[in-house]
């Protein structure tokens, strides 16, 4: 009879968040809105039910009444007389059960569609965001607010409107009929049943504090075994599987404790309302009985009185786990809906083109200012001034963390400049439709190629969603990709993997150059494309880029500067400024910091060749 709250308590609980946001009643309002017929419709079901349920204890008790009187004196037919009794409880019963159905069926067919509608606009509302919303968020977490938050929401919901109606309405119609069977029982029954509601509901909350421990120590355990399982080559790379044994089985042994802690405080809690309710039955059957005695009280009347004074307990049991249910079931919904409204800086789309053929693609920066927003005091570009050239190679060189990868980001329109302007084509980058911008006119390749898990043909296909099949080999090949994917027995419906897991480094380099190329871009950006390449790899890779870049503009950043060479010119960049430009003849000659860079290197070089 008596649920305990603690056991329910699911591990959305015990995750933490910095800042709560207030539940956005408007937003439910919208989500609730288109079922709100619905809704009438189940909650009328529901209260049906609930009367349904206040009828059937007295019924219960004119039938024990009946029961008495043959026990006492065996004149006329049992079954005549209760027959019509009977049928009507049967007939409540019946009714009852169908009103149920109805109404949990209405219900879960709201909490489905409300679900569907809330994570489908909460997704398409986090892929809008800008890139600074992700630099400052974990993925786990925003993951977390579509799957666990909404389901949180939604069973919060569901069960709020059937039991608690169900609750609510059986508690006030029982008490109704309960004083009217008896007023002294009842005034027994309303100062007990609180008292120890009472009583309940603090161990229950001091349970729900055990099992938010217990869960929160699940979720380290959770956590080391998967940034083991996850990183499993380096685990093995450094020997290091049986630390990770011994680290796992002491998140575990916690994990263990705490669980045997609650479990212990569950039982304690569990035997205790049992001792509680069964005094309760029996005290009432004391009290009723000498009621019965001194002839105040019917034997039947007694009977409803105890089916009904149940009703009353558990419904008052199950509204205070629904009060726990509600508390948590509105700040899921809370962070659900928190990011719903929030609207990004820079929107997808929106803002002109420049019509194919006046499109040149030339790319100045003027005076570029520009700090990212989740580290606001920090200039990573200081009155940067660029031009890129229509159809010509420049490069960006200099230390690791000066500036390139931001520059790129800037052009990509990741994130707008603090001060200053980006144009194309002398045209501000803010004023230039983004989607357009990122879509067909800027190809963007980085060091570290992200394929998704799906078809080689889909992944390049993912540069051009309409592009032919031709398309794709034309792609393919300009990439140096066609002969390698047509080597695989599957050919260009070869699976990749998760992230790509199944190909070569330089393969994915190479898959991801060809998806850039199939949207024909007018400019070509690549961001250390070959750095994480082995020297032959390097070698097919820089090839296909070599081909990509003729008559492209192109911005490479590079710190090899075997592949900078080529470049029409070459800018070095430090402190977040252009330090010293000129093609790789004059910068040497200059004796700079490219004179620099380049003599480091090549004592560097035969022993890494990856680092700058
Ligand atoms: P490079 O590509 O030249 O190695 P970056 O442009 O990646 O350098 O980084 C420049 C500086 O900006 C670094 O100090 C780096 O720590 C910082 N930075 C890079 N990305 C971010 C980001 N998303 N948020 C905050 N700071 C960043
Ligand atoms: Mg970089």
């Amino acid at each position: 009879v008596v649920h305990c709250e603690a056991e329910e308590a699911s591990p959305t609980s015990s995750r933490p968040y910095v800042q709560e946001a207030g539940f956005n009643w408007k937003l439910f309002w919208q989500f609730l809105h288109p079922h709100l017929l619905v809704l009438g419709a189940a909650i009328v079901l529901a209260l049906g039910a609930a009367l349904v349920n206040v009828q059937i204890p007295l019924l219960l008790g004119q039938l024990v009444e009946i029961i008495a009187k043959y026990t006492r004196e065996h004149i006329g037919s049992f079954l005549t007389e209760s027959r019509s009794l009977g049928t009507r409880l049967l007939l409540l019963y019946g009714i009852q059960g169908l009103l149920t159905f109805g109404y949990l069926v209405l219900l879960s067919r709201i909490g489905e569609r409300m679900a569907v509608d809330m994570r489908r606009t909460l997704f398409s509302s986090l892929l809008r965001q800008d890139i600074a919303f992700f630099d400052a968020k974990k993925t786990g977490q925003l993951v977390s607010r579509l799957t666990t938050d909404v389901q949180e929401f939604k069973s919060s919901f569901k069960l709020v409107i059937s039991q608690g109606l169900r609750s609510c309405t059986q508690v006030a119609g029982c008490l109704v009929s309960l004083s009217m069977l008896s007023t002294r029982l009842t005034l027994l029954l309303m100062v007990a049943t609180p008292t120890l509601m009472g009583i309940g509901t603090l161990m229950g909350s001091a349970l729900r504090k055990l099992s938010r421990q217990s869960q929160e120590q699940i979720a380290r355990a959770t956590g080391v075994a998967d940034e083991a399982l996850g990183n499993v080559r380096t685990v093995r790379a450094f020997a290091m599987e049986h630390r990770e044994e011994e680290r796992y089985e002491a998140e575990l042994e916690g994990s263990c404790w705490k669980a045997e802690e609650l479990g212990r405080g569950i039982a304690l809690f569990q035997g205790l309302s049992n001792i509680a309710f069964n005094c309760m039955v029996l005290s009432t059957l004391f009290i009723g009985g000498s009621l019965v005695a001194g002839q105040q009280l019917t034997g039947g009347d007694l009977m409803s009185f105890l089916v009904a004074s149940q009703t009353v307990q558990r419904s008052m049991a199950n509204l205070s786990i629904l009060f726990g249910q509600v508390v948590r079931g509105l700040s899921a919904g809370a962070r659900a809906f928190e990011y719903m409204t929030l609207s990004p800086c820079i929107p997808l789309s929106g803002g002109c083109c420049i019509p194919k053929e006046e499109l040149q693609g030339a790319i100045t920066f003027q005076n570029v200012n520009f700090s990212y927003p989740c580290r606001p005091g920090f200039e990573v570009l200081k009155n940067f001034t660029l031009t890129l050239p229509p159809g010509k190679i420049v490069a960006l060189v200099g230390q690791s963390g000066g500036g390139k990868t931001t520059v790129a980001s800037l052009l990509e329109r990741f994130y707008d400049p603090t001060a200053g302007v980006v144009l194309l084509d002398g045209r501000d980058l803010r004023t230039l439709d983004p989607s357009w911008l990122r879509g067909q006119v800027i190809g963007f390749i980085n060091q570290e190629p992200v394929l998704f898990g799906t078809t080689i043909m889909e992944n390049i296909r993912f540069g051009k969603l309409e592009a032919t099949d031709e398309e794709v080999y034309a792609a393919a090949r300009e990439a140096n990709a066609h002969d390698f994917i047509t080597k695989f027995p599957e050919g260009y419906g070869t699976i990749v993997g998760e992230r790509g897991a199944t190909l070569s480094g330089g393969q994915k380099q190479r898959l991801a150059i060809a998806r850039a190329l199939i949207k024909q871009p007018t400019v070509l950006i690549m961001d250390e494309a070959t750095s994480a390449l082995d020297t032959e790899s390097e070698r097919v890779v820089q090839e296909a880029l070599d081909r990509a870049s003729a008559g492209r503009t192109v911005l490479v950043i590079a710190h090899r500067l075997s592949t900078v060479r080529r470049a029409h010119h070459i800018i070095v960049m430090a402190d977040g400024q252009v330090w010293e430009s000129g093609t790789h003849e004059e910068l040497l000659k200059k004796q700079g910091l490219y004179a620099e860079l380049i003599r480091r290197q090549t004592l560097d070089a035969p022993l890494t060749s990856t680092s700058p």
